[in-house]
């Protein structure tokens, strides 16, 4: 579903922030992705729908080319979905709106239909009785699941996340967690860019540990937490968990 050959990154001349990138999510994998800080994570995540370009190498989803000049971006980003840490929802527009705006705007779905979809995914969030609400009436993990709710709305193949509870008081991380564990056990391919160790050994079929722009380890969760192959991975996990 989502393909990484031999990807490389630069910003600016001398900053190679994703060294030699390779790598392949199956249909319905969930894959947890760590490491430090400024090790490229972000980065590597917001490549796939091409919110940075890569200098080299291959990026796929399904059959078509991320990398290549010719894909539709547009299309490409209804495939993916992406929920990144600030909730990034509009302001000025009510729940039902925000989520609502691009299967209307994009795919040109009927106001009534885009309505019923929008109310079915607050059901699946937890959040229907919530749709007439503005996000500033919100709390940070209410926010949040109405973020994932519009990422679903485009019904895409495979969702993002890039650190979606690292901003939300602590009360509210388990909210949030729930509902991604939820998606992730109705068979949505992830990737998930998160420091929630719990989630990982729990949700994620593999976790990634990414080191200074190298993919370091690559493992079922369980080989990560109790047996990490580098020094880098183990002084990682001591700090965190
Ligand atoms: P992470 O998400 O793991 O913290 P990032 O992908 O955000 O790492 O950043 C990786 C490295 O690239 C860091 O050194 C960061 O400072 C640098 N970086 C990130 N975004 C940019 C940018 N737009 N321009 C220049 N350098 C950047
Ligand atoms: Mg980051």
């Amino acid at each position: 579903m989502i393909k990484f050959n031999h990807v490389n990154k630069w910003y600016g001349p001398n900053h190679h922030v994703l060294k030699d990138i390779n790598l392949e999510v199956k249909q319905g994998e969930v894959v947890v992705v760590c490491g430090p800080s400024g090790s490229g994570k972000s980065t590597m995540i917001r490549t796939i729908n091409q919110l940075e370009p890569v200098n080299d190498g291959e990026i796929w989803i399904g059959d078509v080319q991320v990398t290549s000049p010719k894909t539709n971006i547009n299309k490409l980003r209804a495939e993916v979905g992406f929920v990144f840490q600030h909730f990034n929802l509009y302001p000025h527009l009510s729940v039902l709106e925000n989520i609502t705006l691009a299967p209307i705007r994009v795919k040109g779905m009927k106001q009534d239909e885009a309505e019923k979809l929008a109310l079915t995914l607050l059901e699946r969030v937890g959040l229907a009785d919530k749709k007439n609400a503005y996000p500033s009436n919100l709390s940070g993990g209410q926010q949040q699941r109405v973020a994932i709710a519009r990422g679903l709305a485009m019904n895409p193949g495979v969702m993002l996340f890039d650190e979606p509870t690292s901003a939300l008081d602590p009360e509210m991380i388990g909210e949030v967690l729930q509902v991604m564990k939820t998606l992730a056990e109705s068979g949505m391919t992830m990737m998930v860019v998160t420091h929630e160790m719990g989630f990982a050994r729990e949700v994620a079929d593999r976790v990634l540990f990414l080191d200074q722009g190298v993919v370091l380890e690559d493992a079922h969760p369980e080989a990560f937490f109790t047996n990490p192959q580098h020094d880098r991975a183990k002084q990682f996990l001591r700090q965190i968990l």
